[in-house]
């Protein structure tokens, strides 16, 4: 039995066949070009990307096989890195004009065609696969090969070494039991998704993919660990801890239909952050007293072309009659940076994080802003809907975003359409926005304060970065401080703040931000009941 430990994302245990995600093969097109410095450029950037993965991996194997077994990869990174090798494939983009992918392939097999002839020498023979090997990765990383996964019809533990949000919305949930990601952090959108599917899983693992071939597996979800191939005894523990868990979970369901009020009698709206049809469906079960965050994007990653008007109008209007007349706030698509549409084409960004995202994108495509406002302006006539804007930083942002919502809705009405009273909010995610907030607060009706964006940009630290977990302090005074400048000018202001970033569900803050009089906290469906019950034990 193997034990890899991790970051656990999503609590819960599963035990089952582990399947590896495979790779898809890599193309070799022997195709020139006369672009030469955008190749060469592509090729030094996916070789640092294919060093950074084989330094990492030299860690945890040293970690996990001890120092010998770890030189192999070290062994990679000075091949990779080799001065012959980068000349040669300088030489075949720049002088012969190849593209990149076509060089790494050319240098790599004339190296690995090097190391097999030399005689005599076994150890050297056999850095010609290894020589295969690094080219092959550095040809993926050119190519952004993302790979497609199939599940089989068995439920099972899926290991990979990342997955993106696109790719995770498109699997069948039913047959996961549980993931298991080698890189990943908490905070991306990838674990908040899996979140939102009560899938356990496990981010940041110190684990070899190899170790995992052909095996079962229990994810625990609930201590951090992941079992590869484990014996019986602690398969017959693990199970009765699944049980108990299961347990735990279904008494939990006591809480559906009971006020989230403290014994002294304050009280604070719990609401539900969801991302599609079915996550509106657990947070109706659970009786959540509104959707808090509607992350409009997760609908459309997976699709050929943005979605039109009336497939998003449909998608709203049911989430707003699952809702009935609770509160529904639809944010607008928050697309690029780490959540990319592969038919949403955009120049490469070196900082997309900080890019032409959210509400800068759709500043730069009217026509798919208005097709969303439309949208949601026809569903308000169904249910109680909000609408909020995401990554704001100034107050001409909102003038800019009210005229264009002024004008949709007299389209809207000179076409004779019927819509609703629309309450209209923006998110607080961004340093700008808290420090100007008392300004912001008269142009619009509420407030949500993003605390993932929120933390990763006052800390100058990279949500996706797991690297950086040591240094991230989520309850950092700053981010407080943040929050509490951000609800008081919107109360000075007659308007609610709430929270929906991850911080909204952290129990040891509740108290606190039930203190400073935040208005709700937007959670995902599965943080609803442990919330409540938290709430209703505090004093
Ligand atoms: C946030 O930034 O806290 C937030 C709720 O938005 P997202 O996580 O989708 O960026
Ligand atoms: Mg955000």
């Amino acid at each position: 039995m193997i034990k890899v430990t991790g970051q656990s994302v999503q609590q819960g245990i599963a035990i089952g066949k582990i399947m590896i995600r495979e790779k898809r093969p890599i193309q070799i097109m022997p195709e020139k070009t006369d672009a030469v410095d955008k190749e060469w450029e592509m090729f030094l950037y996916a070789r640092k990307r294919a060093v950074n993965e084989v330094r990492r991996m030299e860690q945890v194997a040293k970690e996990k096989v001890g120092d010998k077994k770890a030189m192999i990869f070290s062994v990679y990174a000075m091949l990779l890195e080799e001065p012959d090798f980068e000349e040669a494939v300088r030489q075949k983009i720049k002088a012969e004009h190849y593209n990149a992918s076509y060089a790494v392939y050319l240098a790599g097999k004339e190296k690995e065609n090097f190391f097999a002839n030399i005689r005599d020498n076994a150890y050297l023979n056999e850095r010609s696969v290894d020589l295969r090997d690094i080219a092959d990765r550095v040809i993926r990383e050119i190519q952004h090969i993302r790979d497609e996964i199939v599940l089989p019809d068995e439920p099972v533990i899926l290991v990979a070494d990342d997955l993106t949000p696109a790719e995770l919305v498109a699997l069948d949930v039913t047959k996961i039991l549980a993931i298991v990601l080698i890189n990943g952090s908490v905070n991306s959108h990838t674990s908040i998704i899996a979140k939102s599917m009560e899938i356990p899983m496990l981010v940041n693992t110190d684990m070899i993919l190899s170790d995992a071939y052909d095996k079962r597996g229990i994810v625990d979800g609930v201590e951090g660990v992941f079992l590869i191939d484990p014996d019986q005894e602690t398969v017959n523990r693990l199970t009765d801890a699944k049980n108990a868990y299961e347990a735990g979970q279904k008494e939990l369901e006591q809480m559906i239909g009971k006020a989230a009020v403290t014994k002294s009698g304050r009280s604070i709206k719990v609401y539900a952050n969801i991302g599609n049809i079915e996550d509106a469906r657990r947070a109706g079960l659970y009786e959540a007293e509104g959707i808090g965050l509607f992350r409009s994007e997760f609908l459309y990653l997976n699709g050929t072309d943005f979605p039109s008007e009336e497939t998003q109008f449909e998608h709203y209007r049911t989430v707003a009659s699952i809702m009935q007349d609770k509160e529904v706030i639809i944010r607008t698509m928050d697309i690029c940076a780490d959540k990319q549409a592969e038919y949403v084409r955009l120049a490469s960004e070196d900082n997309p994080a900080m890019g032409l995202r959210a509400i800068r994108f759709c500043f730069t495509r009217p026509e798919v802003f208005k097709t969303q406002l439309r949208a949601i302006y026809r569903a308000s006539a169904y249910g109680n809907l909000g609408i909020m804007f995401p990554m704001i930083t100034s107050e001409e942002e909102v003038d800019r975003i009210l005229s264009i919502l002024k004008e949709v809705r007299e389209e809207l009405q000179s076409q004779n359409v019927q819509i609703g009273a629309l309450k209209v909010g923006i998110m607080i995610e961004t340093p700008a926005a808290v420090l100007i907030s008392d300004e912001l607060a008269k142009k619009v009706d509420f407030f949500s304060i993003g605390t993932n964006d929120l933390t990763q940009y006052t800390l100058a630290m990279d949500r996706q970065n797991a690297e950086l977990k040591e240094f991230q302090n989520i309850h950092h005074k700053s981010i407080m401080k943040m929050i509490e400048m951000t609800v008081q000018n919107a109360h000075k202001n007659h308007i609610e703040a709430g929270i929906c970033g991850e911080l909204a569900a952290d129990e040891e803050l509740t108290d606190y931000f039930i203190g400073l009089g935040v208005d709700s906290l937007s959670v995902p469906p599965f943080e609803i009941l442990p919330l409540r019950k938290h709430i209703r034990s505090l004093p």
